[in-house]
């Protein structure tokens, strides 16, 4: 046994795996150096081993990793037309608030214009009885207005002189 040579890398994988002759057994047993050997293969072995393992347990990551680098790339694609879409609704329906806030406007803030009388004649003559009564209540106390209300005077006056080149005459009792 000692006379025959060494084993050759054949025997030495048969050897790990349990399939080699009696005979390269034997010299295995016997020889350091093709003990060594089968130990050294061993360890690549068990290293492939764990390197196939590590390749077979990767690909749910791998692909998810691959899955997301793909989206990343392909949503900007997908995402551009949905965008574009995405905004013309919203413009109608803008347009649509602007018409109708444009439409309630005129109620929310009535004018009343010159040539639009008839429209704001109700509103016009409940503020020209709020303003006659509190004149009348200024002109009853005989004094001048409290400081705080001066403003409201000056605004009493404009809605007077106002009111009075409209109607020209009905309120008799108010005099500036
Ligand atoms: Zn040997």
């Amino acid at each position: 046994m000692q006379t025959k040579q060494h084993c050759n890398e054949d025997a030495i994988t048969a050897y790990l795996l349990g399939m080699a002759d009696r005979e390269d057994a034997n010299h295995v047993d016997a020889c350091l150096d093709c003990y060594a050997r089968v130990e050294r293969a061993r360890i690549e072995m068990e290293q492939l081993r764990a390197a196939t393992q590590n390749l077979a347990s990767r690909p749910e990551q791998f692909w998810d990793r691959q899955r997301r680098a793909i989206m990343e790339r392909v949503t900007p694609v997908q995402r551009t037309p949905f965008r574009r879409w995405l905004w013309v609704p919203g413009v109608v329906l803008g347009m649509l608030v602007l018409v109708f806030l444009l439409h309630l406007l005129p109620i929310l803030h009535p004018r009343p214009e010159p040539g639009d009388i008839v429209k704001t004649q109700p509103q016009q003559l409940q503020q020209d009885a709020d303003d006659l009564l509190l004149v009348e209540i200024q002109n009853d106390l005989q004094r001048p207005v409290p400081r705080a209300l001066e403003p409201a005077t000056l605004l009493v006056q404009a809605r007077n002189n106002i009111a009075q080149s409209n109607k020209r005459h009905t309120s008799g009792g108010v005099q500036e």
